[in-house]
């Protein structure tokens, strides 16, 4: 038995084996923390402010502007279901944008829609309040994809069903 233990570290070793192995799991998990390799929902609550920061639409601290509508409180405008959704694209919430679209243009694949990040939102004007069933917003939205950036220009459409505001299409560069 102590011989056989004397030995053990010249032997080709299982345990530097098992560390090699652990090594490559943690690279992957470190690929897993930049979002590359985890469901949009992991990546979507990871990537949520604090609720002190900023809020991605620029409209204040997320606590008190997006943080709520995105666990599920009733957007009380169109315009801030929209700006609830320019921050779900920003923080990959792709359940809060699938919630909120309307299903009859909802497509299927939400996870490979849009660029790697967007940047800034201004919103150009809006309408749809607590007593609309319709509302539009129109809003140019900047994004950034590797070493391109740009901006949405679009116009969007939305309705109000049962107390909900939901996202039903819209027209991007629209002519004035
Ligand atoms: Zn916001």
């Amino acid at each position: 038995m102590a011989a056989s233990d004397e030995h053990a570290p010249n032997v080709p070793s299982p345990a530097r084996r098992a560390g090699e192995l652990s090594t490559g799991r943690s690279r992957s998990l470190e690929e897993c923390e930049d979002g590359v390799h985890m469901s949009f929902g992991e990546a979507a609550l990871r990537r949520r402010p604090a609720a002190t920061a900023p809020c991605p639409c620029g409209g204040g601290s997320f606590g008190s502007c997006c943080g709520p509508v995105l666990d599920g409180r009733a957007a009380q405008s169109a315009e801030q279901l929209m700006r609830s959704r320019y921050t779900a694209f920003a923080v990959h919430d792709g359940a809060h944008l699938a919630r909120t679209w309307h299903p009859a243009t909802r497509p299927d694949d939400l996870e490979s829609d849009g660029p790697e990040q967007w940047t800034g939102l201004t919103v150009v004007r809006a309408a749809g309040g607590p007593d609309d069933t319709e509302g539009t917003v129109e809003f140019r939205a900047r994004w950034r994809s590797g070493t391109d950036s740009g901006e949405l220009h679009e116009v969007s459409r939305f309705t109000r069903i049962r107390g909900r505001w939901l996202y039903v299409g819209g027209v991007v560069d629209p002519l004035h």
